[in-house]
């Protein structure tokens, strides 16, 4: 059995949503199909939370009504039969009246997860319907049946793997299976999620959780590319990639993956494809145990940085300083990504500033802090390419005029890392674009 996930773009319009279900006609092998929400659903659905919890309740009308004419209008186009059209509306109808009544209820972090559910909830349900239609046999299996995360928002693969076996064994002769991404439910039993981008978490946990053939990504490009399509004229994509070196690319950025959604098929070794739903022949990008060749495979960069800086006489010769440094990050579950040490300084980097103001506090008892804020790590990444000095060189030699606030060479041998300020992303890329791959 195999895991196909697709992303908001390839569900986001009519005849996409066709489309997959035609790749899915030409399969042979079972699968579990993971469906995002529609495109600009979650965005919407984020909006709608904020509208409410800052009491505006007026804006937050506003985007359901908004949202509803969207999902109306998708119905009507994508169903050629009446009685699939009414039981579509149907589903719409009732997701939408939820909406509307948690308007009229009092708000709370509970209720923001469940109004983020209801993007899954509806995409999923449309395309059974779709598949229905169609006359194609499939089941859906409800995530919020299967898919858990523990107090510390960790996923247990152990407990997903018997729940799902025991939807899965209702359903033995199907060979579609449909279900959501992004959502589970938490520790407490309520409805959460995976966090944004979250369904390809999903789609490798359940991967791992099966021991799947291969877990498939569809998504609206052809691969993993050497550098962030967004942000630079040319880019290439990428035919392999190693588990580790797809890692430090999903968390330093390429958002083509979640930063997650690596460790469990890593573990688990379960190959990962990342295709193209919209050109369902190129090759993709391969990510496996193997490396697919030495040498620089891409770069990407993670926005919102914050760098902080510790600055003590009192480190000077000293050992258990950084020990002291870490606990207080510990204390307040704040991961630290780059570090760099001097003799009387420590830098490091933070992407969540959530406890910034009670970090500080306590750093400052340790030494004199200071805070840059709008940063950017710039990841250059490929299989030891720590190994030599050509390429250290020649990311130095491709850089001009940006200034670098940070290095990090030597934690991995998979990645070199840079922070700059955010103001200087689009040059650097733009420069490591030019002078380590020869692409505008
Ligand atoms: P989905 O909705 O299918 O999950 P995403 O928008 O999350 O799709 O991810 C796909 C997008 O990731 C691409 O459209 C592309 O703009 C962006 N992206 C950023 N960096 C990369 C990269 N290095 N390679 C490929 N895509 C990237
Ligand atoms: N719909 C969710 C999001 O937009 C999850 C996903 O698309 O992966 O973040
Ligand atoms: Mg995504």
């Amino acid at each position: 059995m195999k895991v196909m996930k697709f992303g908001g773009t390839s569900v986001g319009k009519p005849e996409r949503m066709k489309h997959i279900a035609s790749l899915l006609q030409t399969e042979t092998e079972p699968a579990i199909v993971v469906l995002s929400a529609l495109s600009g659903t979650t965005n919407a659905l984020v909006e709608i939370g904020n509208a409410i919890a800052s009491g505006d309740r007026h804006s937050a009308q506003q985007f359901i009504n908004n949202l509803t004419e969207h999902y109306n209008k998708f119905i009507k186009e994508l169903f050629s039969k009446e009685a699939s059209l009414a039981t579509a509306q149907a589903i719409v109808d009732e997701h939408f009246e939820f909406l509307n009544i948690i308007l009229k209820i009092s708000f709370s972090e509970s209720l923001s997860k469940d109004i983020l559910a209801q993007g899954e909830l509806l995409s999923t349900k449309i395309f059974s319907v779709y598949l229905e239609e169609i006359g194609e046999s499939y089941a859906l299996l409800p995530a919020l049946e299967f898919m858990s995360i523990d107090e510390n928002d960790e996923p247990q693969i152990g407990s997903i793997r018997i729940k799902l076996k025991q939807l899965l064994d209702q359903h033995k002769e199907k060979k579609i299976l449909v279900t959501q991404g992004y959502i589970c439910r938490n520790a407490r039993g309520e409805v959460d999620n995976l966090k944004r981008g979250g369904s390809d978490y999903s789609a490798s946990l359940i991967a791992a959780a099966i021991s799947a053939s291969v877990c498939e990504i569809w998504t609206d490009i052809d691969g993993m590319h050497n550098n962030d399509p967004r942000v630079v004229g040319t880019t290439r994509p990428v035919e392999q990639l190693s588990f580790e070196e797809a890692a430090e690319l999903a968390y330093f950025g390429a958002k083509i993956l979640h930063p997650a959604s690596i460790w469990p098929a890593q573990q688990y070794k379960i190959p990962v494809k990342l295709l193209n739903t919209m050109q369902p022949e190129a090759k993709g990008t391969l990510i496996t145990q193997e490396p697919g060749g030495h040498g620089v495979k891409a770069v990407a960069a993670k926005d919102n940085i914050y760098a902080v800086r510790i600055k003590s006489s009192r480190m000077l010769l000293a050992y258990g300083f950084l020990r002291k440094v870490f606990e207080v990050f510990e204390k307040y579950k704040t991961a630290i990504d780059m570090i760099t040490t001097s003799e009387v300084a420590v830098s490091l980097t933070i992407d969540n500033a959530d406890h910034l103001d009670q970090i500080i506090k306590e750093l400052e008892v340790l030494g004199t802090v200071t805070v840059d804020k709008d940063q950017t790590i710039v990841s250059v990444v490929g299989y030891n390419i720590n190994e030599t000095e050509e390429i250290i060189k020649k990311l130095f030699g491709s850089i001009r005029s940006v200034p670098i606030r940070m290095v990090s060479y030597g934690g991995s041998p998979h990645n070199i890392s840079l922070l700059v300020s955010a103001d200087e992303k689009v040059h650097l890329l733009k420069q490591l674009n030019k002078g380590m791959f020869g692409l505008e």
